[in-house]
């Protein structure tokens, strides 16, 4: 799950991680009511206002702005809030800001210049735990740093049975060429983020940029965090943070009905029991010169309501020119799911796209005469290979 920057630095500075302070606002009355507390706060004249969407590259795509005065931070909150964001991750069609973060400015000029720098906490599956990754060349695209300079990014890997070893701390410190008290400074970050990071079950923290203050304090700047899915039962107040507004709508509707849907771009609409067919079925589809219009795992429960629903969603996406239905009698008996996906076809009334099904395990040959007799315009195959000529010929 992906949580919005203001929220990713409640979480931080509860753990002690040193944030660059901000209030969040909907308004630009609110916002300004906000500099005015940061500048009570904090003693800033400074502020920005930074739109919160669930995407990166907000700076260049005109979503972070550097405002001089109050007049400044409600101009500019008006600009922002109700915009279409586009950046690199969004997509062409963009995000509606619903919130901007109204923060302190903390590029102020002093002793030295200020500097950022780049902290990331993931978990490395190749290896089994969890790696830091940091660099100097903090707030640029870190993936074009990977892939122009990778010798820039610095990796220490945790081991989870010993946790973060200070001695670790200290070298990402020294690696990053800092000194004195940016680098005790710095060591405290990097500690208190990871404490932070393993404390809230997290699969990503991207601090981008860290900054080193004019007066060399170490602070986060802007900060990306996703968290695990599997583990947010255990997190009941982190597991409230959820936006689903900036969620797809049919993926957040195929969740209530308890259906794992991913929306792809594709034209061949698919719906699979288990994760496993369902990466098959999607090479089948390619295969036989199709695109998948989804991932659909019905799980391994499926009955006429799961069908339905899943049904449901599939024909809101316009791109679906075929429907395919693969699954595969385990647990589930072929000759219920062929009575549900024609109990199902029946209730949503006018299904114009052609549905194949293929049906394969226990009752497999009740399953296909089911559908052969409904007189629906619904074919069967009950091989995989044969569902995949029919798809071919649907799109031809
Ligand atoms: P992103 O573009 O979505 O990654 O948003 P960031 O939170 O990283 O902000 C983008 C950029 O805005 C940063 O890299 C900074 O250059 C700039 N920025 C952020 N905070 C401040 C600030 O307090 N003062 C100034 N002058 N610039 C800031
Ligand atoms: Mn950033």
């Amino acid at each position: 799950m992906n949580i919005h920057e203001y929220q990713a630095k409640d979480i931080l500075k509860k753990y002690g991680v040193s944030i660059q302070e901000g209030i969040v606002a909907d308004n630009p009355e609110k916002a300004v009511e906000a500099a005015k507390q940061l500048h009570a706060e904090t003693g800033t004249d400074w502020y920005v206002v930074k739109a919160q969407i669930h995407a990166g590259g907000r700076g260049k795509g005109g979503g972070v702005k550097l405002a001089k005065s109050l007049d400044d931070v409600k101009e500019l909150s008006d600009q922002i809030l109700g915009m279409q964001l586009v950046t690199h991750q969004t997509g062409p069609e963009g995000k509606e800001v619903h919130k901007v973060l109204i923060t302190q400015d903390v590029y102020y000029p002093g002793e030295s210049e200020p500097k950022e720098y780049y902290l990331g906490i993931l978990l490395d599956r190749a290896k089994g735990c969890n790696v830091i990754m940091a660099s100097t060349e903090g707030g640029m695209d870190i993936e074009e740093v990977a892939e122009k300079t990778p010798e820039k990014i610095i990796k220490e890997w945790v081991d989870p049975g010993i946790g973060l070893q200070g001695f670790q701390a200290r070298k990402i410190a020294f690696a990053l060429g800092l000194e004195g008290a940016a680098f005790k400074d710095m060591v405290k970050f990097i500690y208190a983020l990871y404490n932070a990071y393993e404390s809230t079950d997290a699969s990503l923290f991207e601090i981008n940029p860290v900054l080193k203050t004019s007066d060399n304090r170490i602070i986060a700047v802007d900060a990306k965090v996703n968290l695990d899915d599997n583990a947010l039962f255990r997190h009941k107040d982190l597991a409230e943070l959820r936006d689903i507004t900036e969620e797809d709508p049919l993926e957040v509707e195929a969740g209530k009905s308890g259906l794992n849907y991913v929306k792809l771009d594709g034209n061949v609409g698919c719906m699979v029991n288990g994760a496993g067919l369902a990466m098959a079925t999607m090479d089948i589809i390619k295969l036989s010169g199709g695109e998948p219009a989804n991932f659909l795992d019905v799980g391994g429960g499926a009955n006429a309501k799961t069908v339905e629903a899943g049904f449901r969603i599939i024909l809101k996406d316009p791109n679906v020119k075929a429907i395919l239905i693969n699954i595969f009698g385990g647990i589930v008996r072929c000759d219920r799911v062929a009575s549900g996906v024609v109990e199902a076809y029946k209730n949503i009334g006018s299904i114009d796209v052609p549905i194949i099904v293929r049906l394969q395990g226990t009752n497999a040959e009740e399953g296909a005469k089911i559908i052969e007799e409904s007189g629906l315009k619904v074919s069967s195959a009950i091989v995989l290979k044969d569902a995949a000529q029919k798809v071919k010929e649907v799109l031809e």
